[in-house]
């Protein structure tokens, strides 16, 4: 079989000699008791640079063994690129959310023998999965692979919103010390009303996260958490994003891009926010309006928006959230650090490993199986498609 990876560029100066840790720590489970990834073996070194090209998610010598052709590319964006021309003939095609292969229903007509698309991560967005369901190409996802990872993230860009991080490292840095300026908008998040749009996996890991902050946390879900994790957490719940949004100091989005939660934070929601409030979206850029968040910190109705996740991927370079006052916007980093990379290029290993063999794919990792929402997919997501205006990341220029 022939498998299509569709990578990250490696490090501008080559591939590591060396790294920061000789070792990762340990994880026995996830916090809801689900197993890590259990491949039958990996060819890789934990810790490692895995989801850059060279990296290749560990996978070259199992393929190869096994006799199937594997081609990585970074290549994917705008006519005829490297992408598109090698998934024509592909059984496989493997993207990460970081750096997405849009498949869009175009791209799936071509793809003749396409039967599955691998997400190494979580969200499968990038994948139109109404075409997918259409088209009988199954869906899967390395659940749980980086959720933890994305909620210290998310606990990091509060303190750094809230405490104004980002100005007072930038005069540090630039030799100077003037601490009014520094401080003149840096606040606690002690006692500040902290809510979630979604608790899932990443939710409810970053509500448990922020709880020793000694904070008030809230919380929308379609689905509500049981009253033991309420009680645990004093948790607020509320049955609109509206009513949450407007007495929250901080939002943090964390539910899957579907056609549900596109736009969700347009102008009008953004306008029934507290005033002066954050949000931390490290969930999908598309969730949020791009035109509306720079409008809103540019007005002050926003103190702070943070983030990694942006819409398309790569950003354009002239992207507005690049330059617009007060954003704490990272590049879409927050689950592939070395730690995660790990995991996910094992259950990468583990679904391929399940799929060659003919055995049931874990259910977590299910997105759409047989034509329909499956397993994860059917609980988290809603059927139709948020892949369109993808083409915009030809525009990004290295
Ligand atoms: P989960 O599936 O565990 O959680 C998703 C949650 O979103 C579920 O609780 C689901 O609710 C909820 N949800 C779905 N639709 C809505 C809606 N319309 N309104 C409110 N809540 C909704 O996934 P994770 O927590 O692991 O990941 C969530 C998302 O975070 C991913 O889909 C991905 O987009 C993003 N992500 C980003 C990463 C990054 O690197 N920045 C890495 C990993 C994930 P219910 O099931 O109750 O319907």
């Amino acid at each position: 079989m022939k498998i299509l990876c569709v990578l990250y560029d490696d490090p501008t100066d080559g591939m590591p000699n060396s790294y920061a840790l000789d070792s990762l720590p340990k994880i026995e489970k996830y916090a809801d008791g689900m197993s890590l990834p259990t491949p039958n073996d990996i060819d890789f070194t934990p810790g490692e640079l895995l989801g850059c090209v060279s990296g290749e998610l560990g996978l070259r010598k199992f393929l190869e063994e096994a006799g199937h052709t594997l081609v990585v590319t970074s290549n994917k964006d705008g006519d005829n690129s490297e992408a598109d021309k090698e998934l024509v003939d592909a059984d496989v095609v493997i993207s990460q959310p970081f750096w997405p292969y849009y498949l869009t229903r175009e791209k799936m007509q071509k793809a003749k023998n396409l039967k599955i698309a691998i997400t190494a991560g979580i969200g499968s967005d990038h994948v139109d999965l109404q075409a997918a369901m259409d088209h009988n190409i199954d869906v899967v996802e390395v659940t749980f692979c980086n959720s933890i990872s994305v909620s210290e993230h998310i606990v990091m860009m509060i303190l750094s919103m809230v405490r104004d991080y980002h100005t007072q490292h930038a005069i540090a840095k630039s030799g100077g010390w003037n601490i009014a300026d520094a401080v003149k908008r840096s606040y606690d998040v002690e006692g500040m009303h902290i809510g979630t749009v979604a608790a899932g996996r990443i939710g409810l890991a970053a509500l448990r996260r922020m709880k020793p902050f000694e904070v008030n946390l809230h919380y929308f879900d379609r689905h509500r958490l049981s009253a033991e994790v309420e009680k645990e957490l004093n948790l607020t719940f509320h049955e609109t994003v509206e009513s949450m949004v407007a007495v929250c100091d901080v939002v943090t989005i964390n539910c899957p891009l579907h056609p549900e939660t596109e736009n969700l934070f347009d102008a009008q929601m953004i306008s029934k926010m507290k005033k002066g409030a954050y949000i931390i979206n490290t969930a999908r850029g598309k969730i949020c309006n791009r035109e509306a968040i720079a409008e809103a910190l540019e007005s002050g109705q926003l103190s702070g928006y943070a983030g990694d996740v942006w819409f398309p991927q790569p950003a354009p370079n002239d992207h507005i959230w690049r330059t617009m006052p007060n954003h704490g916007m990272t590049p879409h980093t927050s689950g592939t650090s070395l730690s995660a990379q790990a995991r996910y290029a094992a259950g990468t290993r583990e679904i391929l490993e399940c799929f060659f063999d003919k055995k049931p794919i874990r259910s977590e990792y299910l997105i759409v199986q047989g034509g329909e929402l499956a397993g994860t997919g059917a609980h988290s997501y809603s059927k139709g498609s948020a892949t369109s205006g993808s083409e915009e990341a030809s525009k990004y220029k290295k």
